[in-house]
C-alpha cells in the first residue's frame, strides 16, 4: 500500500529511512510525491552550435588511450582526444584516475562538461561509455541532503515505481483531464521522475500544477462555506432610503468601483451570514468614504459599529473626519488607550447602553471591560495588523458582527485569491476624477542640495514636505543616513523661519502626537521622519515626499510612503534618493518612477520578490506549492478557482459519482478540521 513505510521499498534500510525522514518522507506515497526540483537536460548539438563556457554534451570516438598525469597532493589529470564530426576534440578530466582503465581507443563515448571554444576542448564533469541514449537526456535533480545522493534517490524511486505504480489512482474527474488535455495521475507521476522527453514533462507538470491549485482552492472554499454556515443569524435590516440620502450628502458622486464595492458589502450585511470581507484600494481611492456609508447603514438597522485602527494618531484622524461626515446622524466616540479613569468608565457604560452608535479606536476598543449592546459591523483598517487573537476576543464576547478589513496595501490578484481564499474580496481599482498624478523622480545623493532648494521653493508657496529615512540610530556596520543627523543638517541649511520637526519610533506617544499635530497645522513645514508615518496619516497640504536611501525599501512600502502626498488639489512630488547596487534595486526605482497604480506595482513587486517575501516570511498563509508557481501559472490558478467554485456551489462532491475519489482525497487530507480555530 502507498501508506507502507519507506522501508518496504527495496533498497531502503533503517538508516536510509532515517535520512528520508529529514526530508519529510515517511511512507511510499511521500516518496513518490517527492518531485525533482529541477531537470538537467543533456542535449547533443552540432559542434558549430556549442557556445564557449557553456555546459555541453558531445558524443564521439576515442582516438587514443588517455594519458594520466599526477600533480600536487593526490591530484590527477586525465586527457585524451575524441573525434566528433571528423574533428579532433580534446577532453580533460580531473581527479578521476580510475577512468583510465575504462576508456579505450576506438570506444564511442558521451561526454558532458564545460566547453572551451578556442581550444576545442571539453572539461568533463560526467561521462558515459557508449552512445547517448537519445538526442536529449533529461536528468532529474532532487533536492537532497546528508547521506542521500541524487543517484541513490533515483535508484529507490525506480524500485518504488516498479512495485507501487499500480496503486496510484486518479482522483480528478475525467471531464477535467479531457477538457485540459492533461495526463492521468499515474502516467504523470512516473514522467515527473523519469521523463522521456520535454513534451511529456511539460504535460506532467501541467497536471500537477492544476491538481495542486484545484485541491487548494477546494479546501479554501469548503472552509469558507463551513465558516459561513457556522455564523448564520446576523442579517441586518437597514433603511435603503436613508442610505441614499446619506450618499447624496457627499460633495461628489461615488466612482463606479466605490459603488460596486459598496453594493457587495451591503448585500453581505443584509444576508444572514457573517461577512468576512477584504476591501482593497490604493491610498486615496475612497475606501473610507465607502466604509462610512456602511457604518451608517448599520446604524439605520439599529446596530452599533466599530472602527479599529493600528495607531492612536490614525484613530484621532478618523474620529475627526467621521464626526464631520456624520454630523448629528450618529453619536461617535473615540476610545483609545489614553482615555482613562472616570472618562473611560462613562464611555464604556454609554457603549453598553447603546447611547453610542460608533466607536473608533485602537485595539483598546475590544478590551475586557468594553461591552457592546448590539455590535453589528466592525471595520478593521490595515488588515495585516489585526490578528486571529482579536477575532477570537470578539467571538468570545458572543459578538458576531459583519467584519470588513480595509487595506491600502494593494495585494496582487494572484495572491489575494490564494492567500485570502477564505475571505471575500472587494477592490476599488479606480481613482476619483481629477486627481493629479504624483510626479516621481529618482536621483542620486549628490543632487541633495537641489532637492533641498526645491523644497524651499515649495514651502515659500505655503506647501509642506516629508523627508523619510530608513533607520533612526547610527549603525557603524551599515552606512545609513540617520534621522537625527538629517534633522540637524536641515536645521542648519534652512533659515530659522522654516520649522522642522523630527519624528521616530523612539519618541513618546505624546511627543509623536504633538509633532503630528504641528505638522497637520502647518506649524512645522518639514517633517523628518522614519517610516512611522507610513500608515494612513493625512495632511493634504504636504506635497513633497523625499525618501532617503530609497533602495532599502520594498516597492509596496515606497508606494505607501508616496501615498502620504497627493492628498489635496495641489501637484505633488515624490523624490527617491537612492544609489542601488543591485540590478533589482535599480529596477525598483525605475518601476516607481513609471508606475503610479498600486495594483500594477504590487504585481511587479511580486515578480521581483516572489510570494514568500511579499508578505514577509512568517506572516500570512501564503501556501507553498510543490510544482505550481503562483505567478508563472496564474492562468491555471484562475481555471482551478472557477472549477472549485462550481464544484462547491453545485455540490458535485456529494452528488456526482465522478467526484467520489476527489471527495475521498479531500477527506484524507483533513485540512479542513485543522484550520477551524
Ligand atoms: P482612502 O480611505 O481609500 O485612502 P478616502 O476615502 O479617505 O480614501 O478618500 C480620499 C479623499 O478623496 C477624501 O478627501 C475623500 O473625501 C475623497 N473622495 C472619496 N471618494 C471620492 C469620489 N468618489 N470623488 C471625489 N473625491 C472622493
Ligand atoms: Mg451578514
Amino acid at each position: 500500500m502507498l501508506s507502507d513505510p519507506v522501508t518496504a521499498i527495496k533498497g531502503i534500510g533503517e538508516k536510509f529511512a532515517e535520512d528520508l525522514a529529514t526530508l519529510n518522507i515517511f511512507n511510499v506515497e511521500d516518496l513518490l510525491s517527492y518531485f525533482p526540483y529541477r531537470y538537467d537536460v543533456f542535449e547533443i548539438k552540432p559542434l558549430s552550435e556549442l557556445i564557449h563556457d557553456d555546459k555541453v554534451t558531445i558524443e564521439g570516438r576515442v582516438v587514443h588511450e588517455p594519458s594520466l598525469a599526477f600533480y600536487g597532493k593526490k591530484k590527477s589529470r586525465l586527457s585524451f582526444t575524441v573525434e566528433v564530426e571528423n574533428i579532433a576534440v580534446k577532453a580533460v578530466m580531473f581527479n578521476r584516475a580510475f577512468a583510465k582503465k575504462q576508456i579505450n581507443a576506438g570506444d564511442i563515448i558521451t561526454l558532458t562538461g564545460k566547453w572551451d571554444l578556442n581550444r576545442l576542448q571539453i572539461t568533463v564533469s560526467k561521462y558515459k561509455l557508449g552512445p547517448a541514449e537519445s538526442q536529449a537526456e533529461i536528468q532529474p535533480m532532487y533536492s537532497v541532503k546528508g547521506d542521500i545522493s541524487n543517484f541513490k534517490l533515483k535508484k529507490v524511486m525506480q524500485n518504488a515505481i516498479r512495485d507501487y505504480a499500480d496503486e496510484i489512482i486518479e482522483f480528478l474527474p475525467d471531464r477535467y483531464l479531457r477538457a485540459y488535455k492533461i495526463p492521468e495521475r499515474r502516467k504523470a507521476l512516473i514522467t515527473m521522475h523519469f521523463p522521456a522527453n520535454r513534451i511529456d514533462l511539460k504535460h506532467a507538470r501541467r497536471r500537477f500544477t492544476y491538481e495542486e491549485f484545484l485541491l487548494f482552492q477546494l479546501k479554501m472554499q469548503l472552509l469558507r462555506k463551513i465558516k459561513r454556515e457556522a455564523t448564520v443569524g446576523n442579517a441586518q435590516v437597514f433603511d435603503q432610503e436613508k442610505i441614499k440620502e446619506f450618499i447624496g450628502l457627499f460633495p461628489f458622486p461615488l466612482t463606479k468601483a466605490q459603488e460596486k464595492s459598496l453594493n457587495q458589502i451591503l448585500s453581505d450585511m443584509k444576508s444572514p451570514y457573517r461577512m468576512n470581507r477584504l476591501l482593497q484600494g490604493d491610498v486615496g481611492s475612497g475606501k473610507t468614504a465607502v466604509a462610512s456609508i456602511c457604518l451608517y447603514a448599520s446604524i439605520t438597522a439599529g446596530k452599533q459599529g466599530a472602527l479599529m485602527v493600528p495607531t492612536e494618531i490614525l484613530a484621532e484622524q478618523h474620529y475627526q473626519s467621521l464626526t464631520e461626515t456624520f454630523g448629528d446622524k450618529a453619536n461617535i466616540v473615540l476610545l483609545t488607550g489614553s482615555v482613562k479613569g472616570k472618562k473611560r468608565k462613562e464611555m464604556v457604560s454609554a457603549i453598553e447602553n447603546h447611547e453610542v452608535d460608533i466607536v473608533i479606536g485602537t485595539h483598546a476598543l475590544i478590551q475586557d471591560d468594553v461591552f457592546f449592546n448590539d455590535l453589528g459591523f466592525v471595520i478593521v483598517d490595515e488588515q495585516h495588523r489585526f490578528g486571529v487573537e482579536q477575532r477570537r476576543t470578539l467571538r468570545d464576547k458572543g459578538l458576531k458582527p459583519d467584519v470588513l478589513f480595509m487595506t491600502a496595501t494593494p495585494i496582487p490578484r494572484t495572491l489575494a485569491i490564494t492567500a485570502f481564499g477564505d475571505m471575500d474580496v472587494s477592490v476599488i481599482d479606480e481613482m476619483p476624477m481629477g486627481r493629479k498624478e504624483i510626479e516621481t523622480y529618482w536621483t542620486k545623493e549628490n543632487t541633495f542640495e537641489r532637492v533641498l532648494h526645491f523644497i524651499e521653493k515649495q514651502i515659500a508657496l505655503g506647501e509642506q514636505a516629508y523627508v523619510i529615512c530608513p533607520l533612526i540610530e547610527e549603525s557603524d556596520k551599515l552606512d545609513i543616513q540617520n534621522a537625527v543627523d538629517l534633522f540637524d543638517q536641515l536645521q542648519e541649511y534652512y533659515p530659522s523661519d522654516v520649522n522642522i520637526g523630527l519624528m521616530h519610533g523612539r519618541l513618546h506617544a505624546d511627543d509623536k502626537e504633538n509633532v503630528m499635530k504641528q505638522f497637520a497645522g502647518n506649524e512645522i513645514q518639514i517633517l523628518v521622519s522614519t517610516t512611522v508615518v507610513e500608515v494612513g496619516v493625512n495632511v493634504p497640504n504636504a506635497t513633497i515626499m523625499v525618501i532617503y536611501d530609497a533602495e532599502r525599501f520594498g516597492l509596496s512600502q515606497l508606494h505607501q510612503l508616496r501615498g502620504r502626498v497627493g492628498r489635496g488639489d495641489m501637484q505633488s512630488y515624490c523624490i527617491l534618493i537612492a544609489d542601488p547596487k543591485s540590478e533589482a534595486g535599480r529596477e525598483r526605482m525605475r518601476i516607481m518612477t513609471e508606475t503610479s497604480n498600486g495594483f500594477e506595482l504590487s504585481e511587479q513587486d511580486l515578480k521581483l520578490r516572489g510570494p514568500g517575501d511579499f508578505f514577509g516570511r512568517k506572516q500570512s498563509g501564503v501556501p507553498e506549492f510543490k510544482v505550481a508557481d503562483m505567478i508563472h501559472d496564474y492562468r491555471a490558478l484562475e481555471t482551478a478557482r472557477k472549477d472549485a467554485q462550481e464544484i462547491i456551489e453545485t455540490n458535485l462532491l456529494e452528488q456526482d459519482a465522478a467526484f467520489y475519489q476527489l471527495q475521498k482525497k479531500l477527506e484524507n487530507d483533513s485540512v479542513l478540521t485543522d484550520k477551524l480555530d
